[in-house]
């Protein structure tokens, strides 16, 4: 079941920030996505590469967004057909998305994902290798990926001020190389923490369960 209230308020809320919602439709089955479908909405972020694939078969007409850690070894299963990877955070899977790209003659776009949050648990580049790729030689042979921004994820907090800051250092690096490498995409902000994530210059919110309720079973499939 969806919350059809809510996603349309965040519709409303999104438009004075000129940013785009993804929704995340991980463990839900496709008849909330079909149901989200019907009211509009174009684009869905998946977590795991056989629930996306499969999904993928099922609905029809929609973006896909990878949104999850994805293991190099499977970047080809969704290489064809994604039409933006966020959670790019390493410069080996980078690497490995450029080859199964170049195989099928295809450019793929895709975020660096750029660890921001206090734990560690949480995926991603620091700001340092972060600059070192994007200022270095490596990015120029990588003919068949194209970087559209970045992606963070906050510190799973109470602490407002935390994830603000957080956010903020992510909106830095992207206006420091927003223009010299033609970043459009700072996805940023889940069910949890978009509001901030708005103030702070997110152009792309990732909700889940705010639209299709809290997830049942575990996430870790
Ligand atoms: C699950 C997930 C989301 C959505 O989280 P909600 O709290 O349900 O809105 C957003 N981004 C990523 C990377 C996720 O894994």
């Amino acid at each position: 079941m969806i919350n059809a209230e809510v996603y349309q308020s965040l519709l409303e809320e999104l438009k004075p920030f000129n940013a785009t919602l993804l929704a995340v439709s991980k463990t839900k089955p496709v008849e909330d996505i079909l149901a989200l479908k019907s009211l509009g909405q174009k684009v869905f972020g998946e977590n795991y590469v056989q629930e996306l694939v499969a999904k993928s078969q099922e609905v029809e007409e929609v973006d896909w967004h990878f949104i999850g850690h994805l293991q190099s070894n499977k970047a080809k299963m969704i290489v064809p057909f994604v039409s933006l990877i966020h959670g790019v955070d390493s410069i080996k899977l980078l690497k490995e998305i450029n080859k199964q790209a170049e195989t099928i003659n295809r450019i793929q776009p895709c975020l660096i994902q750029i660890f921001i949050a206090r734990e560690e648990t949480k995926f991603g580049l620091s700001i340092d290798e972060a600059t070192d790729f994007l200022t270095g030689n490596e990015l120029a042979g990588l003919s068949n990926i194209r970087i559209d921004g970045f992606m963070g994820m906050a510190t799973n907090t109470t602490d407002t001020k935390q994830i603000r800051r957080e956010f903020q250092s992510l909106r830095s690096l992207f206006e420091l190389y927003q223009s010299t490498h033609n970043l459009s995409v700072l996805s940023m902000g889940m069910s949890s923490d978009y509001k901030i994530a708005l103030e702070e210059g997110s152009t792309m919110i990732r909700i889940g369960s705010a639209i299709f309720g809290e997830r049942v079973y575990s996430e870790k499939i």
